[in-house]
């Protein structure tokens, strides 16, 4: 190891300042959004107890099969898992801290995720999602405060002509009991045809047969008995009463009675946000209703929906729609030459920060020339300019950097006065 050169792990990603500018603007936009619709941060660990994932996510799922980074620890023997969703964490929170003694709640939560995938173009192994969890809300106007959330969020990131809404329902426990039995029997019709993991999940989950992205079984999944001919008056009244509402708001969406979701949780409303600009990783937002989820993480019974929203994905949307914002930029670049002028340009920086300027000082020396070479490359608005001259009126030269002006040479008390007005 000593003499190797030093990597970060496979599929996990740097994120380098030249490439910082969309993810604040994006975490910028994500803040008013949520602020609008009144969420509150939740913040967890990020490593969780096993247990609480497999009794979560389900264990016959993608996710506990075969993609958690999970590990023993060796000071005490426990299986602990880093999280690869935020959902199992939320709802264990909520149900730990007692937050549901006096109404539902609105929560989000942001952070790296992770789960050992193959490594390719929008699937990493630690990657971001912003998440959205209202718990304690049974009624259709939470998934449609959900489902509009997101369509003014791509409206205010830019992504509106880029993404479709699909949604579908899977219903109550009934419906889903009769639907299964109904797999069970279509599929055991058709054992020549199914894959390994379609033969292995054929008892266990049969619901996530209709997930594969196998080619080979797409035909037979396409004819197989579909869930939505199994719902109940309840169930169905539930969906009307969403897609009435997308309709009153305007939001345009498809009915794929195919989309399952993942995850076991899920019940009722499922939908996701998909694009065909990224290849085959072409969800960027999944979510739905997991009204039985709290009871069985211990919690007194509470209805609840949300939805995650993978933040690479839809980065790199917003890179493909030819987005690309600057990082923050400094309003000065203060180029000092001479002993004097050194220890002058630190107080005329630290002026500038007290008037709520951003200046960025020059250290390292070198000539005027390749101060205001750096000057001009790191952005700033302006070169305010110190030789040892200036130092002994003690005064400044701003020069601005953008655009047309004269330079101007200034005492300190004005050179703030003189960046903020320009
Ligand atoms: P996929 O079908 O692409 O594997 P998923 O159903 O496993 O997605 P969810 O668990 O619903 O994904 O996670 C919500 C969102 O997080 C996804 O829609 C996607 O945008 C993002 N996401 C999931 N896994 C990854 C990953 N390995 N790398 C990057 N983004 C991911
Ligand atoms: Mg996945």
């Amino acid at each position: 190891m000593a003499n190797e050169t030093l990597r970060a792990v496979r599929g996990m990603n740097d994120i380098l300042p030249a490439g910082i500018g969309l993810w604040q603007h994006f975490e910028a936009v994500i803040r008013d959004w949520l602020a609008s619709y009144g969420y509150q941060e939740l913040r967890t660990p990020i490593l969780e107890h096993t247990g609480l994932f497999k009794r979560a996510i389900g264990e016959v799922t993608d996710i506990v099969e075969k993609e958690m980074y999970t590990f023993v620890d060796e000071l005490n023997g426990e299986s602990l898992t880093l999280r690869p969703e935020g959902t199992a964490s939320c709802v264990r929170a909520v149900v730990e801290n007692n937050l549901l003694y006096d109404g539902g709640k609105r929560l989000w939560y942001q952070g790296p995720m992770f789960r050992h995938e193959r490594p390719q173009k929008g699937r990493y192994r630690q990657f971001h999602q912003v998440g959205i969890e209202a718990l304690g809300y049974a009624g259709p106007d939470m998934d449609i405060e959900h489902l509009l959330m997101t369509a003014r969020l791509w409206k205010m990131l830019g992504l509106a002509e880029f993404v479709v809404l699909e949604i579908n329902t899977l219903g109550g426990a009934e419906s889903r009991a009769s639907h299964r039995q109904k797999l069970i029997e279509w599929f055991e019709a058709h054992q020549d045809q199914l894959d390994e993991d379609s033969r292995r999940r054929l008892y266990s989950n049969p619901l996530r047969i209709l997930d594969t992205k196998n080619p080979a079984m797409q035909d037979l999944v396409e004819a197989a008995p579909k869930l939505i001919d199994e719902l109940d008056a309840a169930a169905m009244a539930h969906f009307d009463a969403v897609r009435q509402g997308l309709d009153a708001a305007g939001v345009a969406y498809r009915i794929n009675p195919r989309l399952v979701r993942g995850l076991d949780y899920y019940n009722y409303t499922v939908f996701e946000w998909v694009t065909d600009k990224l290849g085959a990783q072409g969800t960027v937002c999944a979510g739905g209703r997991y009204d039985g989820l709290v009871a069985q993480l211990g919690g007194k019974p509470a209805p609840a929906c949300g939805f995650a929203m993978g933040v690479e994905r839809l980065l790199a949307l917003m890179a493909e729609s030819g987005q690309n914002p600057p990082g923050a930029v400094a309003d000065a670049y203060v180029v000092n030459v001479g002993d004097a002028a050194t220890r002058f340009a630190v107080l005329a920086a630290e002026a500038l920060r007290d008037a709520g300027l951003k200046a960025v000082l020059h250290c390292g020396g070198g000539s005027f020339k390749s101060q205001m070479k750096k000057a001009d490359a790191s952005g700033a608005r302006f070169a305010v300019i110190i030789g040892d001259d200036e130092a002994a009126a003690g005064e400044a030269s701003v020069k601005p950097l953008r655009g047309e002006g004269p330079q101007q040479r200034v005492g300190l008390a004005e050179l703030a006065g003189i960046i903020t007005k320009e």
